[in-house]
């Protein structure tokens, strides 16, 4: 009895390497394309961390006409959680994150790890077969006494050479006990000497040495399905892929994974290890945690109406900080057309700044067409937001509303989130108009006459609603002038006491008086739009 007559005893009815070393054949890719991959466990809702190793992945792929796969990483069933799945790819598709192969399409799947059990078995079958791995039958009591045994003898702990005690359990016997019926996994023999060191230069993190792993893992577990370190030697040797970019967690198995890779005779990926997204929290940083961050989950951004491109381009500028820079002087352009360099990530977690990441927000809003802020505004409204959906239900009027001070040179940079546009449009709205405060601050000029005096005089002598916008502004000067205030700010700057105030301040009477608000974007459009009935009716 040989290793053969084991590994056929254990999987004897497996497909076998040569037979998916055929079907996966290697890609055929231009020179330098990059093959990577997102491959996430259904165990919770997406996290943000997500989304942004996505982006990176399929950022490096297509801007080297590259592959980006999603592989679904489902071998834990335990903690799988309903529609995980589903979920997963829906939030990368409505980031426009759509991977070129996942669950559905392209041809080195399944991607769904738990359909590639015949897989991952051939490949053990094969290690079985080479004495490169062995069953081993450690119950949990066992287990727990060699660990126990290894605390007292003060020696490191896990399972490796003389601790690992059915590494060199001759055939016969193993074959025996199988036949007897125990119950067994299978594990690596690790032929790892940690005396030794092996070189790993990671793409982000640089070089960095680590001793050799000498640990028999499990690479199939009691279920038949493999560990995580096994099925990603042996999907990512299938699928191709060139660079795996992944959370740094996993950085400390890299002696594992490049130890896998060359027992089973293939060619090892590169590795990008990517750090987490940090968070500041009481003068320190910590992870960005699902639990106690709202934020972390991709939901509330959906929630809040933060549309996907500021997420994305705010990720982006964690990702490479000259995206900032660049954004700035390309401001038409798609960020797929943005030089990334994935060496310029930090070695360290990027900090998650939400007000920054809203700043980035208005940025991006201030660039969409009044028509995109109200097909997205309307959507998420209709959603979350009965009220302000009713207010954008007369289209035509909504659209004059959102296009003030918008696709201009300097456009309006106000609206952060769809959830604030309800605040940010009310006063165009005359039943909101009416319900909102009396009390509105009108700044310098306070007196109640006078106030109503300017407001008289101006209506009275001087509105007019067919002004262009140079007329409308010199009409309010002349009303400035007829009233003891300054026609230029900086001839009242020059010569304050000759004046009762300037021009400034007449304009924010009026913009308070019809708007109740002290800060708006151009009143000149805004009375326009809101015509002189509706305005005379406000005064
Ligand atoms: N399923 C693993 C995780 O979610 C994947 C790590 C990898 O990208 O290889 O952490």
């Amino acid at each position: 009895m040989d290793n053969k007559d084991l590994a056929n005893l254990i999987f004897p009815n497996v497909k076998g390497v040569e037979y998916y070393e055929k079907i996966y054949p290697q890609r055929n890719l231009n020179e330098g394309a990059i093959v990577s991959r997102y491959a996430p466990s259904p165990t919770g809702v997406v996290h943000i961390g997500g989304l942004y190793q996505s982006l990176i992945s399929k950022k490096m792929t297509s801007q080297t006409n590259g592959v980006f796969f999603v592989r679904i990483e489902d071998t834990d069933q335990k903690r799988e959680i309903e529609n995980g799945v589903e979920e997963i790819l829906k939030a990368l598709d409505d980031y426009d994150l759509t991977p070129d192969e996942t669950i559905g399409k392209g041809n080195y799947g399944p991607y769904l790890q738990s359909q590639r059990k015949d897989i991952y078995q051939s490949y053990a079958k094969k290690l079985l077969e080479e004495g490169k791995a062995y069953p081993c039958f450690c119950s949990q009591e066992e287990l727990e006494k060699i660990r126990a045994d290894q605390e007292s003898a003060k020696e490191r702990t896990g399972y490796y050479g003389k601790w690992a005690k059915y590494r060199n359990m001759p055939v016969d016997m193993a074959i025996k006990k199988i036949t007897d019926g125990d119950s067994y996994i299978i594990r690596l023999k690790s032929p790892g000497n940690p005396d030794k060191k092996i070189k790993h230069r990671d793409v982000i993190k640089g070089n960095i040495d680590m001793p050799e792993n000498d640990q028999d893992i499990v690479i199939i577990k009691s279920d038949g399905l493999p560990t995580y370190h096994f099925a990603h030697a042996i999907d990512d040797h299938l699928m191709g892929t060139t660079l795996v970019i992944r959370g740094d967690e996993w950085l400390p198995s890299v002696p594992l994974h490049l130890q896998l890779f060359y027992v089973l005779g293939f060619k090892a990926p590169k590795y990008a290890h990517i750090a987490p997204i940090m968070k500041e929290d009481n003068g320190g940083k910590r992870k960005l945690s699902k639990r106690k961050d709202p934020e972390a989950s991709v939901g509330y951004y959906k929630e809040e109406g933060i549309p996907k491109k500021s997420v994305n381009e705010y990720l982006m500028n964690i990702a490479n900080s000259n995206f900032e820079l660049w954004r700035k002087q390309n401001p038409d352009k798609s960020m797929y057309e943005f030089p990334f360099d994935i060496k310029k990530m930090g070695v360290s977690g990027a900090l998650f700044d939400m007000v920054k990441m809203l700043d980035v927000s208005k940025n991006t809003i201030s660039g969409f067409s009044a028509e995109e802020v109200y097909d997205l505004a309307y959507i998420w409204a209709k959603e979350y937001d009965e009220e302000l959906a009713e207010m954008l239900e007369d289209k035509e009027y909504s659209l004059k509303v959102l296009g003030i001070e918008r696709g201009n040179k300097k456009p309006r940079k106000d609206i952060a989130k769809w959830s604030d546009l309800k605040y940010i449009i009310s006063y165009m709205y005359d039943d909101k108009f009416e319900n909102s405060s009396e009390e509105y601050d009108y700044q310098k000029i306070t007196d109640k006459d006078e106030i109503e005096k300017i407001v008289k005089l101006y209506f009275e002598k001087y509105y007019d609603e067919n002004d262009d916008k140079e007329t409308w502004f010199n009409k309010i000067k002349d009303l400035s002038e007829e009233l003891g205030y300054s026609r230029e700010v900086k001839e009242y700057k020059a010569n304050p006491e000759k004046f009762k105030g300037h021009v400034g301040d007449i304009s924010t009477v009026l913009r308070v008086k019809l708007t109740r608000r002290s800060q708006t974007p151009d009143l000149y459009e805004i009375m326009k739009i809101i015509g002189k009935e509706r305005l005379l009716k406000r005064i």
